[in-house]
This record gives structure tokens, C-alpha cells and sequence, in this order.
């Protein structure tokens, strides 16, 4: 969501509704699917479907897909997006990578390669949950990320802790010196948009203005709605 609450973007949020379980959530699944490696199809299966979806959208609309380092490293990532870029025709540009410092504790060097090899795509890559790690900033110097995403931590304290205010103004003028676009996370309140305005954040996310909604009800946002949405508060 950028500026006139114009949607630019949605992230891919995997669900999982067992026919006996019910729905099951992706902090019990997606541990024990990194830890037995079926993360790679499954992650691969993801960014199929969302290639494909994403292709039904307004033209400026993108699709991120959340990429875990098991997957980053051993998912032969640059062919799987390369595949579903090409069978869903989706333009590279508007599909975008989220990724996690965690997946540079294999190794700066080979992990600069990959990211490198998916820049050559044309896809973006933007660094998740920005500002919770140990050393963020390195990062910022050795890749040229397209976005990042401040960590909703920051931004549940932002009108309350002095100094989350002062990181999030620190994380959007450096990422704007750098020329990378920022994106609030968990943003639920009207007060926090403001701020985070002010600041010269690019866009934010969060139940501020809706909820996590299947694919189905994306598609109706376009067609009725026009792709805006309003603040719920
Ligand atoms: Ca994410
Ligand atoms: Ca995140």
C-alpha cells in the first residue's frame, strides 16, 4: 500500500486447511517442512501460484513470496522462478523476493552469487523483517536490495517507545540515501500511517487496512473496488 492507499503490492501467505485438523498455522508447519527439506517443493509449488495469480492483476501490481533459507540454497530458486516467470508470463519486475538475513549464516559469498543470479531475472529482492537481525547494515553495503521491510516490532512501538521512532526515521533515511524503497510492517493504526508518512516511508502493510484474504478475494478487490481500499480505522 503506498501514498492515496493505492495497492502496489501483496505478499503470498501460505495456508494450510487440513480436512481433519482444520487450519493449521504456518508457524507449526513450516518449521517441520524447512527441517525435512519438503520446503523446496512446497516453496517451488508457492511461487508457481503466485506467478500465475499475479499475472491476472492490474500491471502495477506485485506479488512477493517469502523465500526460506533452505530453499534459497537448496531449492534451485533462480530456475523455479525463471520457469514460472516464463509459463505464467508474468513480468520479472513485478515479482519480488523476501528473503531474511538468515540465509547469509551459509556463507556471505555463495549467497551474494545467488541473490545476484536472481537480480539477473529482473525480479526485486527486498530484506524481510529488516532491523531485527545482528548486523542488517553490512548487508545494505554488499547487496543492492530493491526494499526493505521494517520489522513490525518497530512499528508497535512507535508511537509509544521514543526509541522506535527514532529507528524507523533512521532505517527510512538510509534507505533512502541508498535509493531502497521501505515498507512499514503491521501497521494498525491511523496515528502509525502518519508517522510513517512523515517519515518518507514508501508503503506500508498491515490490518490497518486488511487482513491476510485468499486469492479469490483479490480478484474481487480489482474487479468491484477498483484496487483501493480504505483504512478500516
Ligand atoms: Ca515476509
Ligand atoms: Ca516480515
Amino acid at each position: 500500500m503506498a501514498e492515496h492507499n493505492r495497492i502496489c503490492s501483496f505478499e503470498a501467505l501460505l495456508r494450510w486447511r487440513h480436512p481433519e485438523r482444520g487450519l493449521i498455522s504456518p508457524v507449526e508447519f513450516i518449521p517441520i517442512a524447512e527441517d525435512t527439506g519438503l520446503i523446496v517443493p512446497i516453496g517451488a509449488w508457492v511461487i508457481r501460484e503466485a506467478c500465475t495469480r499475479a499475472s491476472q492483476w492490474p500491471n502495477h501490481v506485485r506479488v512477493a513470496v517469502n523465500v526460506s533459507p533452505v530453499q534459497f540454497h537448496r531449492g534451485a530458486l533462480h530456475e523455479t522462478i525463471l520457469r514460472a516467470l516464463a509459463d505464467s508470463g508474468l513480468a520479472p519486475g513485478r515479482f519480488e523476493v523476501e528473503i531474511t538475513e538468515s540465509i547469509f549464516l551459509e556463507g556471505s559469498e555463495t549467497t551474494l552469487k545467488l541473490l545476484h543470479s536472481l537480480r539477473s531475472l529482473g525480479v526485486r529482492i527486498a530484506l524481510d523483517d529488516f532491523g531485527t537481525g545482528y548486523s542488517s547494515l553490512s548487508y545494505l553495503q554488499s547487496f543492492p536490495f530493491d526494499k526493505l521491510k521494517i520489522d513490525r516490532s518497530f512499528i508497535q512501538n512507535l508511537l509509544t517507545r521514543e526509541g522506535a521512532t527514532a529507528i524507523v526515521r533512521a532505517i527510512t533515511e538510509l534507505a533512502h540515501a541508498l535509493n531502497i524503497e521501505t515498507t512499514a510492517e503491521g501497521v494498525e493504526e491511523t496515528a502509525q500511517l502518519m508517522e510513517l508518512r512523515a517519515h518518507g516511508c514508501s508503503s506500508v502493510q498491515g490490518f490497518l487496512f486488511a487482513e491476510p484474504m485468499s486469492t479469490a478475494d483479490v480478484e474481487r478487490l480489482f474487479k468491484e473496488e477498483g484496487g483501493v481500499l480504505q483504512s478500516v480505522a
